[in-house]
């Protein structure tokens, strides 16, 4: 059965008390949402244990924004699955394309941090999107089909029920600027037909696929509204409480 997600990636903002009263602001709220909705909150790394503390006995779901690519030991400045476990996290993102492109996160670390991140139990919200010149140069369905294939290819459709796709084109997110709902949609039906060559179309039908970029409490309803779009990875709308939950109530 497919999921509805509605994920928000509070990136590097907010304080520890901003970030916690944020928490609490969603829980309040989240009891509004459809059932059939997951409410999935980022914070920063040094956020986790607070925030899960705000979120004990509510459905709203605790996310990494990274995990580091080894287990343990000399790793200065990094953090560990188990040390995300430990402190209550359901999830990981993993390939934001900040990451990608700041700090030189490929498609191999991915497939090292994937594996890593479902060993320790957690799920993972695995990005993917082209960039601008990308989609200028009309390769935005080959450069989404490559990531996904390099990263969902090395797992088994067991390890799948524990992955969600967000797809985020590069130029739509934090601009303002949202793919249609119809660009979503292809490239969303485009993902799901990927999954489906190598893992079967109940795998594919099964799959969570994300759409993020600039999306909004005006445009999530269309979005929400094609059939491969399974809800979202919220950034600048995830750090106002009901602007994160109305994108939630938009299905
Ligand atoms: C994101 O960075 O995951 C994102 C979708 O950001 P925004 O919603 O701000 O475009």
């Amino acid at each position: 059965m497919r999921k509805y997600i509605v994920a928000g990636n509070w990136k590097m903002n907010t304080t520890v008390p901003e970030g916690v009263a944020l928490a609490k602001a969603v829980v309040e709220k989240a009891k509004d949402i459809p059932a059939n909705v997951e409410l999935v909150v980022a914070p920063p790394f040094t956020h986790l244990a607070s925030v899960a503390e705000a979120l004990k006995g509510s459905k709203v779901a605790l996310c990494a924004q990274n995990c580091a690519d080894n287990e343990k030991g000399a790793y200065t400045g990094e953090i560990a699955v188990n040390m995300l476990t430990s402190v209550g996290c359901q999830y990981t993102i993993l390939g934001h394309s900040e990451r990608r492109q700041y700090y030189g996160e490929t498609d191999e670390k991915l497939v090292v941090k994937t594996k890593l991140a479902l060993e320790a139990g957690l799920k993972v919200i695995l990005c993917v999107g082209e960039n601008l010149d990308e989609r200028k140069a009309g390769k935005h369905f080959e450069v989404v089909t490559s990531q996904t294939k390099n990263v969902l290819y090395n797992f088994n459709e067991e390890d799948l029920k524990n992955i969600v796709i967000a797809y985020e084109p590069v130029w739509a997110i934090g601009t303002g600027e949202t793919a249609t709902a119809a660009q979503a949609q292809e490239i969303h039906a485009c993902i799901r037909s990927v999954i489906a060559e190598k893992f079967g179309i109940t795998a594919a039908d099964d799959m969570t696929i994300l759409y993020g970029g600039s999306c909004k409490p005006s445009n999530a309803g269309e979005l929400f509204a094609q059939k491969d779009v399974d809800g979202g990875l919220i950034g600048g709308a995830a750090l106002k409480a009901e602007d994160f939950i109305a994108i939630a109530t938009s299905f």
